[in-house]
């Protein structure tokens, strides 16, 4: 499917809103949008296959995280979990000069992500297959990352193990959550403290055009991350530490 000239203009209208001229980048959004919607007939990619959809609830939805202004040039950042691509890819095309490795667990979706990143010649950007349990007890990757990035992956307890110990001192989480995030900021606490993170920030925004409510909780790693965690795959989501 071809993006349509409407489907442009949500697009450019939903990042302004949010601060960001995306008139160079259109070409590469809408290719990107003819590539996924193309795979997601085979591959089940992802629920979402209308136009507004995509556009709003993947492209300018992954977009926001810019509204937190720690995404500054030169960072090494990972996206934990990023599926079809979000919010990684997006955010790799807006921001040329971020290094985006973009992890998931799911083969077929680190496949289209790899095809998606080598279509749109991103130099900025590579596919990663396996799980954030391993990624962060190998020595070259553990705390090594300025950022950790995950939309859509797990609670807040569970995305600290996965995400704190690949980030190094000083470096910040970002995760992006649906409205209601108290109860499990509340539950996070205790696993912040073994990890080694504090929350810095809960920024609350609405999402251009539908007015779905978003928080971004930001974590700032404060301490180095004892080497028990994470704990073996699967384990952070099916116990998350308390
Ligand atoms: N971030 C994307 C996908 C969310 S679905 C979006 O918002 O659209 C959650 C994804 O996380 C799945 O693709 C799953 O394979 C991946 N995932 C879950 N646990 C993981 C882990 N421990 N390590 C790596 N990927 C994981």
């Amino acid at each position: 499917m071809q993006m349509t000239s409407e489907g442009r203009r949500l697009l450019l209208q939903g990042a302004q809103e949010l601060g960001l001229d995306l008139e160079p980048h259109i070409p590469r959004f809408a290719r990107f949008f003819e590539l996924l919607t193309h795979a997601n007939q085979t591959l089940n990619l992802t629920a979402i296959r209308d136009e507004e959809g995509i556009v709003l609830k993947h492209f300018v939805d992954s977009l926001t995280c810019l509204i937190y202004p720690g995404f500054v040039d030169g960072l090494s950042v990972i996206d934990v979990g990023t599926g079809a691509g979000f919010p990684g890819l997006p955010l790799a095309i807006v921001r040329p000069k971020i290094h985006f490795d973009l992890l998931d667990a799911t083969q077929k979706k680190v496949g289209f992500v790899a095809r998606v990143i080598q279509d749109l010649e991103l130099s900025n950007a590579q596919a990663l297959w396996g799980r954030a349990e391993t990624l962060a007890q190998q020595n070259v990757k553990r705390e090594t990352y300025d950022a950790a990035l995950t939309r859509a992956v797990a609670s807040l307890a569970t995305v600290a193990e996965l995400t704190l110990p690949l980030v190094r001192v000083g470096g910040f989480v970002l995760a992006q959550k649906g409205a209601g995030v108290e109860a499990e900021v509340e539950q996070a606490q205790g696993a912040l403290r073994r990890l080694g993170g504090v929350i810095e920030h809960i920024l609350h925004l609405k999402l251009p055009h539908i007015g779905d409510e978003r928080a971004l909780i930001i974590l700032r790693k404060t301490a180095p991350t004892p080497p028990q965690y994470p704990r073996k795959p699967g384990v952070p989501a099916k116990n998350p530490l308390s």
